[in-house]
């Protein structure tokens, strides 16, 4: 097969996800289904993955991370509610696909990664891409990113022991931390949204994410 065609194949499954995987389970939002029919999620697999890069299912990254369930990335996504104009930081840049995601809805999206090489891997596949303004910090994202605060949205992509206080406090008034909560192994994804200083919490559904190492999170062992 040809560059060409494994360009139209990919494209072709790509879309498909999105009908039988997104749509098909009620994602609905017109620009995050936008965003997930554009962004070339089998570039940000490491090759020997690429032919499984829109199975329903996260996958391996390396360094023991993974890359989400194209529906996690989804519904997750649609739950920030974003604007063209938003403030948005993610916890957990991993692959750097979510955030790609992120960066078709709003410029305005930092991300901080705890491990150096995907941090590292992540900025040179977005830079390959084109995306220009690539906001991406290796530390600990527990402590959320207090020179960039309030934010509309933040989301975490690795599973909390409990609803990180620092990150609530970094919200801009009405806006939106989705989270997952629970043990090391399994989660339930909350919505947390700030109006002045009350939060109102919702369960969104439950959910496996690899553990959030840090500060505010799980110890590193
Ligand atoms: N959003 C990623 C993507 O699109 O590929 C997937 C993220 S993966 C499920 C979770 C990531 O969170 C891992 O890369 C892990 O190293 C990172 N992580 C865990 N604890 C962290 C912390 N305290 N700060 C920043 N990153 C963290």
């Amino acid at each position: 097969m040809g560059f060409f065609d494994q360009g139209n194949q990919s494209e072709k499954e790509r879309l498909h996800m999105v009908d039988k995987q997104l749509v098909a389970r009620g994602i609905s939002d017109e620009q995050v289904l936008d965003a997930m029919r554009n962004v070339p999620r089998e570039v940000f697999v490491p090759a020997k993955y690429r032919h499984d890069a829109f199975n329903d299912g996260p996958l391996p990254i390396g360094k023991g991370q993974t890359i989400s369930q194209p529906y996690m990335v989804a519904l997750m996504t649609e739950c920030l509610n974003l604007t063209k104009d938003a403030k948005v930081l993610e916890i957990g840049t991993g692959s750097g696909y979510q955030m790609a995601v992120l960066l078709r809805i709003t410029p305005y999206v930092y991300s901080i990664e705890r491990i150096a090489a995907l941090a590292e891997n992540a900025q040179n596949t977005l830079v390959s891409l084109g995306y220009e303004s690539v906001n991406i910090k290796v530390g600990d994202g527990t402590c959320g990113w207090p020179e960039q605060a309030p934010f509309d949205g933040i989301i975490v992509t690795s599973g909390a022991p409990s609803i990180t206080e620092t990150l609530k406090e970094q919200l801009a008034d009405g806006g939106r931390l989705i989270i997952p909560v629970g043990t090391r192994h399994t989660q339930t994804l909350y919505k947390i949204t700030r109006t002045g200083n009350r939060f109102n919490q919702e369960e969104i559904t439950c959910c496996v994410f690899v553990p959030l190492i840090g500060k505010y999170g799980w110890e590193d062992n």
